[in-house]
């Protein structure tokens, strides 16, 4: 009879070639499921370059800027000091297929169906009908899973982007400065030319001195906005700037789910990734977290499977990336972007003067999602502390509302 594989891993984006290479070194049997394994990830990643030192990406750099800038239409400009680094996708995909060619995983291209469980291990239904068996299985088939049960409430909300790689005939950035979020509106001053409303602001990294990516972004919304209007206010945004494109070389479409229900945690199928509730709901960013989260779930499931209990080697699969502490923190950050959806360009742009005004460690941690609970409660405390009157009542209205789960999210009840 042949030895059950450890693994079933789903999925071939970031989460789940970086958990099959870190958990076939621990000597866990793996293979991966997908339908388009060989599939060239389009994603133009950027990260903070801090977050990305000792992941796979940390040698996957395509450029980086000391000098990242914020502008509100009251504060004007805000330098930070803390870097900010474009991912070369391409050679961090090629990294990530060869980490898992050299550590012995399996490749099978099809879709996975269904999941079932039993004593000694799971049965995954493809979408042929046949079927393949492994001890555990792991979601990582990004924000759409299917396989994973999930957590009452939470509807989500998107993060909604339209970008593109242009050719121009010049910019106006110097070496090491780029825009990380511009709020202005598309056509400059206060007026509203965007028609609804929505706050939306221009990401932009100068990848040479004829060539841009840039981007249109609605941070949070629900509804997600349409990548037409953010076209269109991208249009208008380079043309105020004065850029001019020569060429349009790709175009990036856009949509982050965030902030959606948690998957329930006492399920034997493991996620990870997007699929496991990894985005930040509060920015959208994911890839370091998970990247840095991989060898965290690979020990664990290591230590899991080196016993004959399955349940209690996914329960504590799940623990792993899911602390009690880090769930009480994605409450916290949940309510952030449930603050978000409500406001509008005035208050996005006051919300985000007051927010990195606080000190650097502060919104550091809060972006990074590596804070405690409580320090996630204190950075929210100073920013309340900080924000503008007006804003400080439309918090408060929100914070009415969302009373109970915050403190239960703080004290942990
Ligand atoms: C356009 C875009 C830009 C982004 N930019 C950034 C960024 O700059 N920084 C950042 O930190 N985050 C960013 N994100 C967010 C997040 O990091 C990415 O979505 C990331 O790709 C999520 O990785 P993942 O591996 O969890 O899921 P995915 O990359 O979505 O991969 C899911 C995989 O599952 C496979 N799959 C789907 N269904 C099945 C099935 N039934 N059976 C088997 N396999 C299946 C898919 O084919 C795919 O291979 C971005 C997201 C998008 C969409």
């Amino acid at each position: 009879m042949n030895t059950p594989l450890d693994l079933l891993i789903l999925g071939s984006g970031p989460a789940a070639l970086a958990l099959a290479a870190q958990s076939a070194l621990r000597g866990l049997t793996v293979q991966l499921v997908a339908p388009t394994p060989e599939a060239r990830w389009t994603q133009n990643f950027g990260s903070w370059s801090d977050e990305l030192v000792g992941t796979p990406a940390e040698g996957c750099i395509e450029a980086s800027w000391a000098a990242p800038s914020v502008f509100t239409p009251r504060r004007k400009e805000q330098i930070l000091d803390r870097r900010y680094a474009r991912v070369q996708t391409p050679r961090l995909q090629q990294k990530l297929r060869a980490a898992c060619a050299e550590a012995g995983v399996g490749v099978e291209r099809a879709t996975a169906a269904a999941v079932t469980h039993d004593r000694s291990g799971a049965t995954i239904t493809l979408s042929d009908g046949c079927e393949r068996r492994a001890r555990l299985v792991v979601d990582a088939t990004g924000s759409g899973s299917r396989l994973l049960q999930r957590q009452a409430g939470a509807a989500p909300g998107y993060q909604t982007a339209y970008g593109q790689l242009i050719r121009v005939t010049g910019h106006p950035w110097r070496c090491g400065e780029m825009v990380l979020m511009d709020w202005s509106t598309s056509a400059g001053g206060a007026g509203v030319d965007d028609e609804d409303g929505t706050p939306s602001f221009l990401y932009a990294l100068p990848l040479g001195w004829d060539l841009l990516f840039v981007e249109e972004t609605v941070l949070v919304r629900r509804p997600p906005v349409s990548h037409w209007e953010l076209a269109r206010r991208l249009d208008r945004r380079l043309e105020r700037l004065g850029i001019q494109r020569v060429a349009v070389l790709e175009e990036e479409f856009c949509t982050i789910a965030m902030g959606g229900p948690l998957p329930r945690l006492d399920q034997r199928t493991v996620g990870f990734g997007a699929a496991a509730g990894l985005v930040h709901p509060a920015s959208g960013y994911q890839l370091a977290r998970t990247l840095a989260l991989a060898p965290v779930l690979a020990d664990a499931l290591a230590r899991g499977l080196s016993g004959a209990d399955l349940d209690a080697a996914a329960a504590s699969a799940w623990r792993s990336i899911w602390t009690p502490d880090r769930q009480r923190s994605w409450e916290l950050y949940r309510f952030g972007m449930d603050v978000l959806c409500g406001l509008d360009r005035d208050a996005t742009g006051r919300f985000f003067d007051g927010f990195f005004d606080l000190p650097q460690d502060r919104w550091t941690g809060f972006l990074s999602a590596t804070d405690s609970p409580s320090d996630t409660a204190r950075t929210m405390a100073d920013l309340f502390a900080r924000v503008d009157a007006r804003t400080r009542w439309t918090l408060m209205g929100m914070g009415a509302r969302q009373g109970a789960s915050l403190i239960r999210a703080v004290v942990g009840a």
